[in-house]
């Protein structure tokens, strides 16, 4: 089993500080038929993924019938540039098991979770940063949505810190609003082509550093602090901070 990088933890430590990652216990699915999940078959995780949708299912009184499409990697296979699988056209086939088991005829399910997880073997065998797999996942959530607008499609993030499992939630705009803020600058470099061209900065954030909302704000100042991509990791404040949100 792999172990979180620096790199990852650092990412994450940064987008749960601007609320772009948030416990997923706080979004309730209101998912009358069931919820199809789409994470990766990591053994290690599934147990804490499979329990977890059930205990969601279970607090607000909802069918418990997760029905799940594993594969090596989760719901980043169907972004068409995840380069994972690509000769087996895993997106399509993904794609096609979703929109069966959302049909009628099968289970009228309604409701699609899309996983993706650190430490991920097949995000590691790519080459991946937690970053790319984020990029990959919002395309993905885009590309399901395209088979029917009207269902809801929810993104959470896995995480493995080797001491305890927790599992975020992750929201495309939220992402998309951090990335023209900030991400852009952190992490642009990864990608040869700005995955998120359409995220553009919103008028208070255009304006001047001081009028991006709080949790980002936050995050403006760890950014000027001298920080890069492998920082040193957390002070122990922000140790407290962390633990303290995860208890
Ligand atoms: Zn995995």
């Amino acid at each position: 089993m792999g172990r979180l990088s620096d790199r990852d933890r650092s990412m994450i430590r940064r987008l749960r500080n601007a609320r772009v990652l948030e416990d997923a216990d706080a979004h309730k699915l209101k998912s009358p038929d069931g919820v199809i999940v789409v994470p990766c078959s990591d053994g290690d995780q599934m147990p804490d993924v499979f329990e977890h949708q059930c205990a969601l299912a279970r607090e607000v009184g909802r069918p418990v019938r997760p029905h799940m499409l594993s594969l090596h990697g989760g719901a980043m296979l169907i972004a068409e540039n995840c380069p994972l699988y690509r000769e087996y056209r895993v997106d399509d086939l993904l794609l096609q098991h979703i929109r069966e088991a959302e049909g009628t005829d099968l289970k009228g399910i309604g409701t699609v979770v899309l996983y993706i997880h650190a430490p991920c073997g097949a995000a590691g065998l790519a080459g991946l940063s937690l970053v790319e797999q984020v990029v990959l996942l919002i395309r993905a959530k885009e590309r399901v949505k395209e088979i029917d607008t009207t269902n809801a499609v929810v993104c959470f993030v896995h995480v493995d810190y080797g001491d305890r499992q927790r599992t975020y939630f992750i929201s495309r705009d939220r992402w998309l609003s951090y990335w023209a803020a900030l991400g852009r600058r952190l992490w642009g470099s990864l990608f040869l082509t700005d995955p998120h061209p359409e995220a553009v900065r919103t008028r208070a954030s255009d304006s001047s550093e001081e009028d991006l909302p709080g949790p980002i704000c936050q995050d403006v100042e760890l950014l000027n602090a001298p920080l890069s991509l492998g920082d040193t990791g957390p002070s122990p404040t922000q140790l407290a901070l962390e633990n303290a949100r995860n208890k």
